[in-house]
């Protein structure tokens, strides 16, 4: 038995003005700052493909940030569109599992 497996998520929607809410398909339900999620977005443009560092100051991000879009891609991950028009962040749901272990806040169900 695998104790790691990454569950699924079955609920994303706003939570607040500043946090996502995220529900896993465990019964767990994690609130995750907006500004966290932009902030460790996975895409070449916000890492260096080479040495893994994050290129993005955690500065340079509007406090106010929101998702404009959330799209699934196939079954393992989600496309998020941002009000500064950063589109190109594909978050793979082990990634989004470890965001809401990490930065998140777990709510009681
Ligand atoms: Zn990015």
């Amino acid at each position: 038995m695998r104790v790691a497996m990454t569950p699924n998520p079955i609920l994303i929607q706003p939570h607040s003005s500043t946090e996502i809410l995220l529900g896993w398909n465990n019964n767990e339900r994690y609130a995750l700052p907006y500004s966290e999620l932009r902030f460790y977005c996975p895409c070449a443009g916000c890492v260096d493909e080479h040495t893994g560092q994050r290129t993005v100051e955690r500065s340079s991000i509007d406090p106010e940030i929101r998702p404009t879009g959330v799209n699934l891609v196939g079954r393992y991950a989600v496309a998020i569109t941002w009000s500064d028009r950063h589109d190109t962040g594909m978050y793979h749901y082990e990634r989004l599992w470890e965001l809401c272990q990490k930065q998140g806040r777990k709510l009681e169900s």
